[in-house]
């Protein structure tokens, strides 16, 4: 009694410096931190004592506070996502202004050009009238020179003189200085003309010219603009890869944290802070128990003295060593119908039992449960003819799930019912019998509580066949189907 106080209050004090710490991962992580396989696999079937129970209880907060820290992890790379996200949304808005920019400047170059190619046309015809005009005062001056020739022939030398005093009378004078007059009067007016047409078509070619190196300065402009704006763009789609390359990173490494915390969280479900002690078989249903409270001294007597077949109904559907298609398998499964009993082969006790999981959440390569794809699991101690033997029974239903740890069961009495848990192709039980030889209960209890190994030291796979009971001794696999009568 003495004894038992001061745990509690070492267990008590425990307790308060983990509350009023205010860093409670540094005060597990000494003792967990690095070592989860090894706290895992301890604290994967009930404990021997409280205080050992304890300590599960520690690690699976320790656990819980792990998986905490990673899910407030996740939630803070699901802000940086969402961060870069929205500054990729930024760049893209702006890569599409930008874009929207350079058509519109492209535009712009495109009607320049165009511009420049009718200015151009333009002055190619300025410069064909230019010179027509220029071969019509030439032509007209020639004209202008050989009507004076000729009126200088028929007038004589001194044209004007010669015409006023040559006059025959009055009026073929008046006619004759009327007639000079006109006639260089229009000349004149003609040479004018076309020289203020020359003067005109000169003056639009300059301004047509000017327009021109205007338009083409400013699409020098519009295309350093343009330039501008592609070196811009290439900015924008270079960051935009970079954030991508970000959100991957971050992405990725979310995706490990998420699968951390997940296996973890399927891990806490495994962690058993129960004490296991045998269990007096309660009348008349046998192992409905689950703590044990304070029997120590009890030794159960098993007094069955063969094994019935544990699945009530069905039928076998692979045998131990080998599938029917090949490929190594340890055990018996026994293919039948969710709900179908699965009973205590012989008298015994459970040494680890646990329905944490869906009836029907199974598939090949579902690898939950305890041990890894077994789903929902019992592992079932018995002696039968003075020796000791350790039974597992796998993919069991989550209801009517009927054993627990330290649980005592007579023969035949119900322990679970047929599932479809963890690594299965369809509704069935797997069963594995370990022989442990002359091997006392309490010395497999305490072996067990320490090792959590339902393959008791003969391992899994390929190895395990050195370890059948035919070349092996114990411990040792034997075939369930030549155990069960
Ligand atoms: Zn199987």
């Amino acid at each position: 009694m003495k004894k038992k106080k001061r745990i509690l209050v070492a267990g008590m004090l425990a307790l308060t410096l983990a509350i009023t710490s205010a860093d409670t991962q540094y005060i597990f992580a000494n003792e967990f931190a690095g070592k989860e396989e090894y706290w895992l696999n301890k604290c994967s079937v009930a404990q021997a004592n409280t205080q050992e129970a304890q300590k599960c209880a520690e690690f699976k907060s320790y656990y819980q506070t792990v998986s905490n820290d990673l899910e407030s992890e996740i939630g803070s790379l699901q802000n940086q996502v969402a961060k870069i996200q929205n500054n990729m949304e930024e760049v893209q808005a702006g890569m599409k202004q930008i874009e929207d920019a350079i058509k519109k400047l492209d535009n712009n170059i495109r009607i320049n050009k165009e511009n420049i190619e009718t200015i151009k046309a333009e002055m190619i015809v300025i410069d064909g009238r230019i010179v027509e005009i220029q071969k019509s005062i030439t032509m007209r001056n020639a004209l202008i020179m050989d009507r004076m020739q000729n009126e200088q022939v028929n007038m004589g030398t001194n044209m004007k003189i010669e015409i006023i005093m040559g006059a025959t009378d009055l009026v073929d004078l008046i006619r004759k200085i009327d007639g000079l007059q006109r006639i260089t009067e229009s000349d004149q007016k003609e040479i004018q003309k076309l020289t203020d047409d020359q003067k005109e078509l000169e003056f639009q070619k300059d301004e047509q010219a000017r327009l021109k190196e205007e338009i083409e300065a400013k699409n020098k402009e519009i295309e350093k603009n343009k330039r501008d704006a592609e070196e811009i763009k290439k900015e924008k789609k270079r960051l935009l890869s970079v954030y991508r390359q970000q959100e991957a990173e971050l992405n990725e490494k979310m995706r490990s944290m998420q699968t951390d915390m997940s296996s973890i969280q399927n891990n806490i479900i495994n962690i058993n802070t129960s004490v296991l002690r045998p269990q007096k078989p309660s009348k008349p249903g046998g192992g409905s128990g689950g703590q044990a409270g304070g029997n120590d001294d009890y030794v159960p007597d098993f007094e069955s003295g063969s094994m019935i077949l544990p699945v009530r109904g069905g039928q076998k559907t692979a045998g131990t060593w080998y599938y029917p298609g090949g490929g190594v398998h340890l055990g018996l499964d026994y293919g039948a119908p969710i709900g179908t009993p699965v009973v205590a082969p012989s008298d015994g006790i459970v040494l680890f039992a646990s329905n944490a999981y869906d009836t029907t959440n199974g598939f090949l390569g579902n690898w939950i449960g305890f041990p890894a794809g077994a789903g929902n699991s019992i592992h079932f101690l018995t002696q039968v003819d003075g020796i000791t033997y350790a039974i597992s029974f796998f993919h069991l239903a989550k209801e009517g799930f009927m054993a627990s740890p330290g649980a005592s069961f007579k023969q035949g009495e119900v322990l679970a019912h047929v599932g479809n848990s963890g690594n299965t192709s369809g509704p069935h039980c797997h069963m594995e019998v370990i022989n442990l030889g002359k091997m006392s209960l309490e010395t497999a209890i305490s072996k067990f509580q320490s090792t959590a190994d339902f393959a008791w030291g003969t391992g899994w796979g390929d190895s395990a066949l050195s370890r059948t009971c035919s070349v092996s001794g114990a411990p040792c696999r034997e075939r369930p189907e030549t155990m069960f009568h």
